[in-house]
Protein backbone atom coordinates (compact mmCIF):
# COMPACT_ATOMS: atom_id res chain seq x y z
CA UNK A 1 0.00 0.00 0.00
CA UNK A 2 1.43 3.27 -0.94
CA UNK A 3 -0.83 5.92 1.41
CA UNK A 4 2.35 8.46 1.62
CA UNK A 5 2.91 8.52 -2.30
CA UNK A 6 4.89 11.55 -3.07
CA UNK A 7 4.27 13.17 0.43
CA UNK A 8 6.94 14.84 1.99
CA UNK A 9 7.52 13.72 5.39
CA UNK A 10 10.22 14.73 8.02
CA UNK A 11 11.67 11.85 10.36
CA UNK A 12 14.13 12.97 13.43
CA UNK A 13 15.68 10.28 15.15
CA UNK A 14 16.30 8.83 11.88
CA UNK A 15 19.58 6.75 11.97
CA UNK A 16 18.53 4.15 14.86
CA UNK A 17 15.63 2.33 16.21
CA UNK A 18 12.05 3.20 15.43
CA UNK A 19 13.31 6.52 13.80
CA UNK A 20 14.80 3.98 11.03
CA UNK A 21 12.07 1.66 11.36
CA UNK A 22 9.55 4.35 10.32
CA UNK A 23 12.07 5.76 7.42
CA UNK A 24 11.83 2.51 5.78
CA UNK A 25 7.89 2.41 6.25
CA UNK A 26 7.17 5.96 5.13
CA UNK A 27 10.08 5.13 1.88
CA UNK A 28 7.91 1.77 1.23
CA UNK A 29 4.30 3.83 1.11
CA UNK A 30 6.31 6.29 -1.58
CA UNK A 31 6.70 9.31 0.37
CA UNK A 32 9.89 11.54 0.16
CA UNK A 33 12.01 11.22 3.18
CA UNK A 34 14.13 13.88 5.09
CA UNK A 35 16.09 11.78 7.48
CA UNK A 36 17.58 14.39 10.14
CA UNK A 37 20.25 13.10 13.28
CA UNK A 38 22.94 14.32 15.02
CA UNK A 39 24.43 10.79 14.03
CA UNK A 40 25.93 11.72 9.97
CA UNK A 41 26.90 8.16 9.86
CA UNK A 42 23.73 6.66 10.27
CA UNK A 43 21.87 9.41 9.38
CA UNK A 44 23.35 9.58 5.72
CA UNK A 45 23.16 5.83 5.85
CA UNK A 46 19.12 6.05 6.60
CA UNK A 47 18.95 8.31 3.54
CA UNK A 48 20.20 6.50 1.24
CA UNK A 49 18.16 3.39 1.66
CA UNK A 50 14.80 5.68 1.61
CA UNK A 51 16.45 7.54 -1.27
CA UNK A 52 15.79 10.24 0.53
CA UNK A 53 17.69 13.34 1.92
CA UNK A 54 19.65 13.65 5.42
CA UNK A 55 20.15 16.97 7.18
CA UNK A 56 22.51 16.52 9.98
CA UNK A 57 21.20 18.76 13.21
CA UNK A 58 20.77 19.24 16.56
CA UNK A 59 16.54 19.01 17.93
CA UNK A 60 17.63 21.39 20.57
CA UNK A 61 19.04 24.00 18.52
CA UNK A 62 16.24 26.23 17.07
CA UNK A 63 18.39 27.28 13.97
CA UNK A 64 19.23 23.48 13.18
CA UNK A 65 15.65 22.74 13.19
CA UNK A 66 14.28 26.07 11.14
CA UNK A 67 17.10 25.19 8.55
CA UNK A 68 15.54 21.01 8.43
CA UNK A 69 11.65 22.22 7.77
CA UNK A 70 13.17 25.12 4.96
CA UNK A 71 15.40 22.50 3.37
CA UNK A 72 12.73 19.82 3.06
CA UNK A 73 10.30 22.43 1.81
CA UNK A 74 13.18 24.04 -0.83
CA UNK A 75 14.02 20.57 -1.90
CA UNK A 76 10.94 19.25 -2.73
CA UNK A 77 8.12 21.71 -2.33
CA UNK A 78 5.68 21.14 1.08
CA UNK A 79 6.14 19.29 4.71
CA UNK A 80 3.13 17.40 4.81
CA UNK A 81 4.52 14.80 7.97
CA UNK A 82 6.73 15.55 10.81
CA UNK A 83 7.65 12.65 12.83
CA UNK A 84 9.22 14.35 15.84
CA UNK A 85 11.12 11.39 17.31
CA UNK A 86 14.72 11.88 18.53
CA UNK A 87 14.81 11.54 22.30
CA UNK A 88 17.47 10.20 25.00
CA UNK A 89 16.74 7.58 27.70
CA UNK A 90 16.80 8.17 31.50
CA UNK A 91 19.62 9.15 33.12
CA UNK A 92 21.90 6.19 35.37
CA UNK A 93 19.92 6.97 38.57
CA UNK A 94 16.49 9.17 37.47
CA UNK A 95 14.65 9.01 40.55
CA UNK A 96 13.59 12.50 41.78
CA UNK A 97 16.40 11.83 44.92
CA UNK A 98 19.05 11.53 42.92
CA UNK A 99 18.75 13.16 39.42
CA UNK A 100 20.88 16.58 39.35
CA UNK A 101 19.78 19.94 37.92
CA UNK A 102 21.90 19.49 34.80
CA UNK A 103 20.69 15.92 34.03
CA UNK A 104 16.93 17.13 34.05
CA UNK A 105 17.53 19.66 31.92
CA UNK A 106 19.51 17.81 29.43
CA UNK A 107 16.57 15.63 29.22
CA UNK A 108 13.47 17.93 29.09
CA UNK A 109 15.94 19.24 26.31
CA UNK A 110 16.39 16.59 24.15
CA UNK A 111 13.13 14.74 24.75
CA UNK A 112 10.26 17.60 24.93
CA UNK A 113 12.13 21.41 23.66
CA UNK A 114 13.08 19.46 20.34
CA UNK A 115 9.09 18.50 19.85
CA UNK A 116 8.02 22.19 20.85
CA UNK A 117 10.52 23.22 17.80
CA UNK A 118 9.78 20.86 15.80
CA UNK A 119 6.09 21.77 16.29
CA UNK A 120 6.96 25.33 15.89
CA UNK A 121 8.81 25.14 12.44
CA UNK A 122 6.69 22.45 10.99
CA UNK A 123 3.32 23.99 11.35
CA UNK A 124 3.88 27.50 9.04
CA UNK A 125 4.32 25.31 5.87
CA UNK A 126 1.20 23.14 6.57
CA UNK A 127 -0.59 25.92 7.59
CA UNK A 128 0.26 27.34 4.09
CA UNK A 129 -0.81 24.31 2.58
CA UNK A 130 -4.01 23.73 4.81
CA UNK A 131 -3.19 20.35 5.53
CA UNK A 132 -0.25 18.12 7.84
CA UNK A 133 0.00 15.47 10.03
CA UNK A 134 2.47 15.56 13.31
CA UNK A 135 3.24 12.62 15.21
CA UNK A 136 5.33 13.03 18.50
CA UNK A 137 6.99 10.40 19.90
CA UNK A 138 5.96 10.04 24.03
CA UNK A 139 5.94 6.89 25.99
CA UNK A 140 3.86 4.95 27.73
CA UNK A 141 4.52 6.25 30.57
CA UNK A 142 3.47 9.47 29.64
CA UNK A 143 0.20 7.56 30.74
CA UNK A 144 0.84 5.49 33.44
CA UNK A 145 4.32 6.59 35.25
CA UNK A 146 6.66 4.36 36.04
CA UNK A 147 7.57 1.99 38.71
CA UNK A 148 11.64 1.60 38.03
CA UNK A 149 12.10 5.95 39.09
CA UNK A 150 12.43 7.84 35.58
CA UNK A 151 11.23 11.16 36.61
CA UNK A 152 12.98 13.03 34.08
CA UNK A 153 12.41 10.86 31.40
CA UNK A 154 8.50 10.28 32.37
CA UNK A 155 8.38 14.09 33.10
CA UNK A 156 9.25 14.92 29.64
CA UNK A 157 6.97 12.37 27.55
CA UNK A 158 4.40 13.89 29.64
CA UNK A 159 5.12 17.04 28.30
CA UNK A 160 5.04 15.98 24.83
CA UNK A 161 1.47 13.98 25.18
CA UNK A 162 0.38 17.41 26.81
CA UNK A 163 1.76 20.01 24.00
CA UNK A 164 0.09 17.01 21.44
CA UNK A 165 -3.20 17.40 22.43
CA UNK A 166 -2.67 21.29 23.07
CA UNK A 167 -1.59 21.58 19.24
CA UNK A 168 -4.11 18.67 17.87
CA UNK A 169 -7.23 20.48 19.09
CA UNK A 170 -5.63 24.10 18.16
CA UNK A 171 -4.70 23.40 14.58
CA UNK A 172 -8.08 21.32 13.63
CA UNK A 173 -9.39 23.40 11.91
CA UNK A 174 -6.59 24.56 9.93
CA UNK A 175 -6.30 20.99 8.52
CA UNK A 176 -3.37 19.99 11.02
CA UNK A 177 -3.27 16.76 12.90
CA UNK A 178 -1.22 16.42 16.03
CA UNK A 179 -1.09 12.79 17.35
CA UNK A 180 1.15 11.38 20.24
CA UNK A 181 2.44 8.03 19.73
CA UNK A 182 3.10 6.17 22.99
CA UNK A 183 4.85 3.25 22.37
CA UNK A 184 5.53 0.75 24.88
CA UNK A 185 8.89 -1.32 25.67
CA UNK A 186 10.54 -1.33 22.60
CA UNK A 187 13.72 -3.33 20.65
CA UNK A 188 16.10 -0.77 19.88
CA UNK A 189 19.66 0.31 21.31
CA UNK A 190 18.16 2.66 23.33
CA UNK A 191 15.98 0.04 25.58
CA UNK A 192 19.08 -2.37 24.68
CA UNK A 193 21.45 0.17 26.59
CA UNK A 194 19.28 0.32 29.47
CA UNK A 195 18.30 -3.67 30.14
CA UNK A 196 23.14 -4.11 29.52
CA UNK A 197 22.80 -1.62 33.12
CA UNK A 198 19.84 -3.26 34.97
CA UNK A 199 19.47 -6.59 33.44
CA UNK A 200 16.65 -7.47 35.78
CA UNK A 201 15.24 -4.42 35.01
CA UNK A 202 14.13 -6.06 31.59
CA UNK A 203 12.62 -9.03 33.16
CA UNK A 204 10.43 -6.79 35.55
CA UNK A 205 9.16 -4.80 32.58
CA UNK A 206 8.59 -7.99 30.04
CA UNK A 207 6.29 -9.43 33.12
CA UNK A 208 4.01 -6.37 32.79
CA UNK A 209 3.31 -6.68 29.19
CA UNK A 210 0.31 -8.52 28.35
CA UNK A 211 1.49 -9.60 24.95
CA UNK A 212 4.50 -10.98 26.36
CA UNK A 213 7.40 -9.50 24.60
CA UNK A 214 8.91 -6.25 23.36
CA UNK A 215 7.80 -4.65 20.51
CA UNK A 216 9.72 -4.34 17.36
CA UNK A 217 10.37 -1.46 15.84
CA UNK A 218 8.86 -2.01 12.55
CA UNK A 219 5.53 -2.50 14.60
CA UNK A 220 5.55 0.96 16.11
CA UNK A 221 6.32 2.29 12.43
CA UNK A 222 3.22 0.85 11.16
CA UNK A 223 1.46 2.67 13.69
CA UNK A 224 2.96 6.43 12.77
CA UNK A 225 2.54 5.56 8.76
CA UNK A 226 -1.04 4.85 10.00
CA UNK A 227 -1.06 8.42 12.07
CA UNK A 228 0.47 10.09 8.89
CA UNK A 229 -1.83 8.61 6.48
CA UNK A 230 -5.40 9.73 5.73
CA UNK A 231 -6.50 6.49 6.94
CA UNK A 232 -6.23 8.38 10.16
CA UNK A 233 -8.42 11.78 9.03
CA UNK A 234 -9.99 11.42 12.03
CA UNK A 235 -7.93 11.18 14.66
CA UNK A 236 -6.07 14.25 16.46
CA UNK A 237 -4.78 14.98 19.89
CA UNK A 238 -4.97 11.66 20.72
CA UNK A 239 -2.37 9.70 23.07
CA UNK A 240 -1.80 6.53 20.47
CA UNK A 241 -1.18 3.72 22.46
CA UNK A 242 1.60 1.10 20.75
CA UNK A 243 2.23 -0.94 23.89
CA UNK A 244 1.30 -4.59 23.94
CA UNK A 245 -1.29 -3.49 26.60
CA UNK A 246 1.03 -2.60 29.39
CA UNK A 247 -1.27 0.20 30.30
CA UNK A 248 -4.38 -1.45 30.73
CA UNK A 249 -2.78 -4.15 32.72
P1 LIG B 1 17.46 5.21 19.58
O1 LIG B 1 18.48 5.57 20.60
O2 LIG B 1 17.56 3.89 18.88
O3 LIG B 1 17.39 6.36 18.47
C1 LIG B 1 17.37 7.71 18.80
C2 LIG B 1 17.98 8.53 17.66
O4 LIG B 1 17.85 9.92 18.01
C3 LIG B 1 19.47 8.25 17.45
O5 LIG B 1 19.72 8.02 16.07
C4 LIG B 1 20.15 9.53 17.94
O6 LIG B 1 21.37 9.84 17.25
C5 LIG B 1 19.07 10.58 17.67
N1 LIG B 1 19.24 11.78 18.50
C6 LIG B 1 19.44 11.82 19.85
N2 LIG B 1 19.59 13.10 20.25
C7 LIG B 1 19.46 13.89 19.14
C8 LIG B 1 19.52 15.28 18.92
N3 LIG B 1 19.75 16.15 19.92
N4 LIG B 1 19.34 15.74 17.67
C9 LIG B 1 19.11 14.89 16.64
N5 LIG B 1 19.06 13.54 16.79
C10 LIG B 1 19.24 13.05 18.03
O7 LIG B 1 16.05 5.36 20.32
P2 LIG B 1 14.58 4.74 20.04
O8 LIG B 1 14.36 3.65 21.00
O9 LIG B 1 14.37 4.51 18.59
O10 LIG B 1 13.70 5.96 20.55
C11 LIG B 1 13.07 6.87 19.69
C12 LIG B 1 12.04 7.64 20.50
O11 LIG B 1 11.08 6.72 21.04
C13 LIG B 1 12.60 8.41 21.69
O12 LIG B 1 11.92 9.64 21.80
C14 LIG B 1 12.27 7.51 22.87
O13 LIG B 1 12.17 8.21 24.07
C15 LIG B 1 10.94 6.95 22.43
N6 LIG B 1 10.53 5.69 23.05
C16 LIG B 1 11.32 4.61 23.00
C17 LIG B 1 10.90 3.43 23.61
C18 LIG B 1 11.74 2.19 23.59
O14 LIG B 1 11.44 1.27 24.36
N7 LIG B 1 12.76 2.09 22.77
C19 LIG B 1 9.65 3.38 24.26
C20 LIG B 1 8.86 4.52 24.28
C21 LIG B 1 9.30 5.69 23.67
Amino acid sequence: MRRLQDRVAVVTGAGSGIGLATVRRFADEGARVVCVDLDEVTGTKAAEEAGGLFVRADVTDEDDVARVFRTAFETYGSVDVAFNNAGISPPDDDSILETGLDAWRRVQEVNLTSVYLCCKHAIPYMRRQGKGSIINTASFVAVMGSATSQISYTASKGGVLAMSRELGVQFAREGIRVNALCPGPVNTPLLQELFAKDPERAQRRLVHIPLGRFAEASEIAAAVAFLASDDSSFITGSEFLVDGGISGA
